[in-house]
Order: structure tokens, then sequence, then C-alpha cells
């Protein structure tokens, strides 16, 4: 899973630059200017398209995109809260879906959508997982550290 955390740190990077190559285009004014700031998304693109790429083989096609607009959504704060047992150093997350609040532990999440990859691949992946490692990655998920007897409540309420 080490790889696949590096991968998806950088991949979150890149296309967060992508972004803010958009705003740039966007908000240049001026001829030079305007062509520079294209110039530098395009390399920004090629970089998060390489990245896309890697992550595709790792995790399937779109899983990405939908993982990083679960783990940073416009409309709240704190789609993935990561909970810590004080003692053992335990952790679960917490992760809000779009109709539902999902439990990720060590490779596993209590979506539909993981059942049912469960069946079909031998190392399935959500993007509810993947938006847990991406947000870390990010630095947007919140922490929230836990007595040891308090963490069962937190593996079973969802
Ligand atoms: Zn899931």
């Amino acid at each position: 899973m080490q790889a696949a955390q590096q991968l998806l740190a950088e991949a979150g990077a890149r296309l967060l630059a992508l972004d803010e190559a958009d705003k740039a285009v966007a908000e240049a004014r001026g001829t030079a200017e305007q062509d520079a700031a294209r110039e530098a998304r395009r390399k920004c693109e090629e970089k998060a398209f390489a990245s896309a790429l890697a992550l595709d083989a790792l995790v399937g096609p779109d899983l990405l995109d939908r993982a990083l607009a679960v783990c940073k959504p416009k409309d709240r704060a704190n789609a993935v809260r990561r909970f810590v047992a004080r003692r053992s150093r335990r952790t679960c997350y917490h992760v809000c879906g779009v109709q539902s609040v999902y439990l990720c532990v060590e490779g596993f999440c209590s979506c539909r959508d993981f059942v049912s990859r469960a069946e079909a691949v031998d190392v399935p992946m959500c993007k509810h997982l993947v938006a847990a490692a991406l947000a870390d990655a990010l630095g947007v998920s919140e922490e929230i550290i836990v007595n040891d007897e308090d963490f069962a409540k937190h593996l079973s309420s969802r």
C-alpha cells in the first residue's frame, strides 16, 4: 500500500496544480502572459495525465477524479474524518459519500460498490478508500483522537 499512497499523493498534488494552472490561464492578461500560462498549464496537464495513467492501472479508470470530488467537496468541510485510538493507534475513517457516511478500515469499505468489487477482483478499491488515502496525502482529513474503549463504537456505528 506504500506505493499506492505515494502515487496518490503525487497524483493529488498534480491535479491541484492543474486546477491552479487553469485559474492562471483564466486570469492571464495580454498575449505574452496568456501564452506563458497556457504553456505552464500544458506541462501540468502532461504530469497529471501521467499520474492518472499510473493510478488507473492501480485503482481503475475514473476512481481518482471521483475520490477527489469526495475528499475535497466544495460545499462542506471535513468529508474525511480519521479516528485514531489513543493507545493502540488503530485507525479508521468515516468518509462522507453522496447518500451516506461510510466506514473505511484497512482496505475495507462499508459501501455497496466495494462489496461488488470484492466479488470481482482480489484487491478491491472504492472511491471512499481512495478518498481516505488522498485526504491524508493532501492534508485535508480531520483527525480525531479517541479513547481505545470508544474506538470500537466508531467501527460499528456505520
Ligand atoms: Zn466505499
